[in-house]
């Protein structure tokens, strides 16, 4: 019987969240374990808010490397490395080259588009239980570019087509018609007409999870530094406590490697750090959210302001915030308003990502009874809900008519 099945989930990010609540649905005991409090700044906090089911085509693509060097060299652009962790780096940065051949990007995009497809139904479930209003708006999203590198953009546009993904090519004068507001240095853009985003990503997680434990759901404030199975039991370990589950959950986004690597699976897990920053004051400015390509990064119209977003930085997750990065974003901010007045809440999140950019949904190698979903990388925050669906569906043994195989963590082995 379900009911008597004891879960616990270790992350209580918006993964975490979600399994729960899609676990507890199904009749199960859930403890949700996180080291910080529920109002925490983890990555399902201070992202950008998107919801992006038309993003299938990641940054695994053979374009891609051309690229790097460039963006690495340019002062204005998406991709920074701390250089104290650049031996750490290389063999997931091995991996990735490895994976951003025209087959595995496709294989990527299809498996991707399979879970993204489902990634906004699975949300309305989730909804229907808790008063989200004022926090969701669906009016798409803008991407827009400058002709420099319009090869890029071809290529995007022709894989989501081939998906069949919803996507609106447009002239300048139709940005300028949506967005009138944003310095006109663009020459196109697209518009993803199926796209959401949140006012407040943190205000959502918070009522997620708030809903949780009004259901009767457990929550405990623990950091959780080891995992042991016994005769079959998981049992999640503190500094001087023990809690034995008949299954557990690994969804510590980027932080899951420390706990997998204690399950004798190693898993390339790395952390894409990115970075926001606060305008507040000119609401009037965008009705939606924008990405610049060319520069790598966005800004989203949020309760706490105009939260600009962006950065890929390879740092590991110790080492501490970068002012160059911030600043950058600042810069890049002002590049597309100039009115924008002084900046505040300097922000830097860690992605969880895996060399294929596809996440890790499904039981672990070596123990049946301990579950992982994490690496959900740009995507974590639209792929919540509909991740924490399947793991509760394998875990309750239901079929998902879902072919699971390319999220398992065996394709590492
Ligand atoms: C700058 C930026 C912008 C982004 N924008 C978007 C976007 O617009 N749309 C989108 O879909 N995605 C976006 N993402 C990605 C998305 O935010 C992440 O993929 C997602 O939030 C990851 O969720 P998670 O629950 O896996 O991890 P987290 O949100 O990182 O949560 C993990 C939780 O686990 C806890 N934890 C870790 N280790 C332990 C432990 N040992 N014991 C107890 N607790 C532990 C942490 O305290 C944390 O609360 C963005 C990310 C960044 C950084």
């Amino acid at each position: 019987m379900s009911e008597n099945l004891k879960i616990g989930i270790i992350g209580a990010g918006i993964q975490g969240v979600c399994n729960a609540l899609f676990l507890q649905k199904k009749g199960y005991r859930v403890t949700l374990f996180d080291r910080e409090k529920p109002e925490n700044r983890s990555a399902s906090y201070g992202n950008a808010g998107h919801f992006s089911p038309y993003a299938s085509l990641s940054m695994n693509r053979p374009d891609i490397l051309i690229d790097v060097p460039a963006m690495l060299l340019s002062a204005t652009g998406p991709l920074a490395l701390q250089w104290n962790y650049v031996p750490k780096m290389i063999p997931w940065f091995l991996k990735f080259v490895k994976n951003c051949t025209r087959k595995k990007m496709m294989h990527t995009a299809k498996y991707m588009h399979q879970i993204l497809d489902l990634a906004l139904p699975a949300y309305d479930e989730l909804f229907r239980d808790v008063d989200v209003s004022g926090l969701v708006e669906s009016k798409g999203i803008i991407y827009f570019w400058t002709d420099k590198d319009l090869k890029s953009r071809e290529l995007e546009f022709n894989v989501r087509k081939e998906l069949g993904v919803e996507q609106q090519l447009l002239k300048p004068d139709e940005i300028y018609d949506l967005e009138p507001h944003i310095n006109k240095i663009y020459h196109g853009g697209v518009l993803y007409p199926s796209a959401r985003h949140t006012r407040n990503p943190g205000k959502i997680l918070i009522k997620l999870f708030e809903h949780f434990i009004n259901k009767g759901g457990n929550f405990l404030n623990h950091n959780i530094n080891n995992l042991v199975v016994e005769q079959e039991k998981p049992a999640l370990k503190t500094d001087d406590e023990s809690f034995t589950f008949d299954k557990v959950v690994i969804a510590c986004g980027a932080f899951s490697k420390k706990l997998t690597d204690k399950l004798d699976e190693k898993i390339p897990l790395e952390a894409e750090r990115g970075y926001h920053v606060h305008f507040k004051g000119h609401d009037h400015l965008l009705s939606r959210p924008v990405i610049f390509l060319n520069r790598g990064f966005g800004i989203t119209p949020m309760d706490p302001g105009l939260r600009v977003v962006g950065t890929v930085e390879f740092g590991g997750l110790d080492n501490p915030p970068s002012k160059k990065r911030i600043l950058n974003l600042v810069n890049n901010a002002r590049y597309l308003f100039p009115e924008l007045s002084e900046h505040y809440d300097e922000w830097l999140g860690f992605r969880p990502t895996l060399p294929d950019y596809l996440p890790v949904i499904g039981p672990s190698k070596n123990y049946k009874n301990v579950f992982y979903c994490f690496g959900h990388h740009h995507l974590g925050w639209t792929l919540g809900a509909i991740s924490g669906k399947i793991v509760s569906k394998m875990i309750s043994n239901e079929n998902t008519n879902l072919n699971l195989e390319p999220y398992s963590s065996k394709r590492f082995s």
